[in-house]
């Protein structure tokens, strides 16, 4: 794998920018006095507003911008619901047991641990790297015990590499062949596995107190909400097609090894979109034009089924031409997606779609490409685009007879030539009794050509066979005095259909922590110190007010300072501590503060303010009035650094450190 640098180009090393993350409350382990639980962490308070910055660009660009409908709907959902959208008998990983130790992998995560760190120790035994052992260090760290580390085969290293440009799309049965064939063992105990076996991965529980068993679960994700809601919210839309509905909200998986920090947890927040689109015309999108010359770097499904990784660079109007994508809304998706994660300053040399292999894919979708980040974890799945088809919408209308459907009236009626049965139902009550209804349904069931077939042979015959499971035989045979069947026309003025869904699904949580590892680099000087290049828009704290000491005469610009900007919206900090004012920016540095207001004498005497930017660490010095215009342009993203640097004047009077 390769490693993740910084924008410096220095190797970026995670063990150097947890702590700071950690220190500075980020975030932190859940219920940590207790002794933690795997896969749960709160937010302090810089991670909860870079979160609800992330959070509110979110709903700007997407809800506003395209005129979706947010909705926000329980966590808590009745099985039924979950039971009848698949998620009860097909949302599961697979896991394998060591029986010896009572240990629990997922599966395809121990094989590509495994098969990575033993290409790691062939790397390192050819003397390509020139890390003195990082796979034994590794190994050692993850606790696996693999005593494969020597040199490999060239064979060996082209197999390996295959599988893991495949390893998405296993299912159960070639996961355990894998791991005989790899000669995979428990990795503490060196004992044989189990064979690999499915886990659901919904937290089950009851609701209410009468419930005697399970009866409900904590939403997987906020899709099915949406869904069970469209009904209304087509009503809410006056009937218009296409639209969209959005909702941001808690979801829950039970991971069976949860681990990358942020990235696999047990509760995540989620930010997901349900387009709903006309299947008919290829799923085109009105706004396609406005995006088909943006470039997108695609990894598609034929590349990784022939062991490569290499992704092509497209505009996604040759993507979808090409049949690369399967659709325009899709590819709209895409490209809003990538818009968006460049705006919270993700980095783009770090970001590609991936395509689903066909094993990958969710039970509900028919093509689907993952945002992936990439990070000191490698390439991170940060945001599916997913086409569900009407997979959900069909699913919930059989259960429940709701009619989840459109319905339009034509601009031209339709006329349609079809084969129409004629049963004569007077007689099938005395001549079948109690199977009646039965028959009466398989007939009406026949398609087209079964019906053309059959009216042939009535004609021939006199006679038909109709399948008709669960009545008698299973056959039922009609003779003319029952049925009839003719070619007719018939005009339809209404045209019925059940939409397709295209949906972009956000986990935030993994964006947040790309995104701090993304704008992470070190500065020079008395030892290398973090910084986390936030944009302005996203910084949990934009303003940072220094007063050069804690001198009395400086108090009143600093209370008068603060109360502006908050007034303006522009969220700010005092650090009036006696550090030095180069060690209390290095320390909001850390924290992604992107300005710095320093209040000194000069400014007792005439009211100017230098203001710094944090990146060059350069300073303007100018009056009250225009450092505030200054900030609030910074932030709200109309004007940049360096056109400020150009309209105020620079000052280079004062040491900060
Ligand atoms: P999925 O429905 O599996 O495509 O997941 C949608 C998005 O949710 C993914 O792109 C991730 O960003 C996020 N996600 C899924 N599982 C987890 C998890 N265990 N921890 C954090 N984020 C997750």
């Amino acid at each position: 794998m390769a490693t993740s640098t910084t924008k410096t180009g220095q190797p970026l090393d995670r063990a150097q920018l947890e702590p700071v993350l950690r220190r500075r409350m980020f975030y932190t382990p859940s219920f940590e006095i207790y002794g933690g639980e795997r896969g749960l962490y709160d937010y302090g308070p810089p991670g909860c507003a870079l979160q609800a910055n992330v959070v509110d660009l979110w709903r700007k660009h997407f809800v506003l911008e395209e005129d979706m409908l947010e909705v926000d709907c329980t966590m808590l959902t009745p099985e039924a619901v979950l039971k009848t959208s698949g998620h009860v008998d097909k949302f599961a990983d697979w896991m394998c047991k060591d029986p010896k130790s009572g240990e629990i992998f997922r599966a395809d995560h121990l094989v590509e641990q495994v098969l990575e760190a033993r290409l790691k120790a062939d790397k390192d035994a050819r003397g390509q790297t020139i890390v003195v052992d990082e796979a034994k260090e590794a190994r050692k760290k993850k606790k696996i015990k693999d005593t494969k580390i020597e040199k490999l085969d060239d064979a060996v290293v082209q197999e390996y590499e295959e599988t893991l440009a495949k390893i998405d799309n296993y299912g159960g049965d070639e996961l355990g062949e894998l791991i005989k064939k790899f000669d995979i063992k428990g990795p503490t105990t060196g004992a044989e596995l189990d064979p690999p076996r499915a886990f659901n991965l919904m937290f089950q529980t009851q609701i209410g107190p009468s419930a005697e068993k399970p009866n409900g679960y904590l939403r997987p994700e906020t899709a099915q909400g949406q869904f069970l809601n469209f009904q209304k919210l087509l009503e809410f839309n006056q009937q218009s097609m296409p639209f969209a509905s959005a909702s941001i909200g808690k979801s829950f998986r039970n991971e069976i090894s949860p681990r990358s920090g942020l990235l696999r947890v047990r509760e995540f927040l989620m930010a997901e979109i349900e387009h709903f689109v006309d299947p008919e015309g290829g799923k085109k999108h009105p706004r396609f034009e406005d995006v088909k010359d943006v470039k997108l770097t695609l990894l598609n499904r034929k590349t990784q089924l022939a062991g490569s990784t290499k992704p092509d660079v497209l505009t996604i109007g040759e993507a979808v031409s090409t049949g690369i994508v399967d659709n325009e809304t899709l590819g709209y998706f895409m490209v809003r997606i990538q818009d968006f994660l460049l705006k919270l300053g993700i980095d783009h040399s770090k970001l590609r779609f991936r395509q689903h292999m066909a094993n990958e894919m969710a039970h509900y979708a028919a093509d689907c490409w993952d945002a992936e980040l990439f990070t000191t974890y490698g390439w991170i799945e940060c945001v599916g685009c997913a086409d569900r088809s009407a997979y959900d919408l069909t699913v919930h209308a059989n259960k429940t007879g709701a009619p989840l459907v459109v319905r339009e009236t034509r601009a031209e009626p339709l006329v349609i030539e079809e084969y129409q049965i004629d049963l004569e139902r007077k007689k099938l009550g005395p001549k079948f009794r109690k199977d009646a209804k039965s028959v009466e349904a398989a007939v009406d069931a026949l398609s087209q050509e079964l019906r053309e077939k059959l009216s042939l042979e009535l004609e021939k015959t006199g006679k038909i066979e109709v399948q008709t499971p669960g009545v008698g035989s299973g056959t039922t045979e009609l003779d003319k005095d029952l049925i009839k069947i003719e070619k007719r026309k018939r005009t339809e003025h209404v045209r019925e259909y059940t939409p397709n869904v295209i949906e972009p699904s956000f986990g935030i949580g993994r964006i947040l922590y790309s995104l701090m590892e993304h704008v992470y680099w070190t500065r020079e000087g008395d030892g290398a110190r973090a910084v986390l290049s936030f944009p302005p828009s996203v910084a949990p704290t934009k303003v940072l007010l220094v007063p050069l000491s804690s001198h009395q005469d400086f108090k009143p610009f600093i209370k008068k300072l603060t109360t502006r900007l908050r007034r303006i919206g522009v969220s700010n900090k005092v650090d009036d501590s006696s550090a030095s004012i180069g060690k209390r920016y290095a320390r909001n540095d850390e924290l992604g503060t992107p300005f710095g207001i320093t209040i000194d004498f000069q400014t007792v005497k005439d009211g100017s303010l230098t203001l710094r930017e944090r990146d060059s660490t350069k300073q303007v010095r100018a009056s009250e009035d225009d450092i505030i215009a200054a900030v609030k342009a910074l932030v709200d993203g109309e004007e940049t650094w360096e056109d400020i640097s150009k309209r105020l004047p620079l000052f280079e009077g004062q040491d900060l450190d």
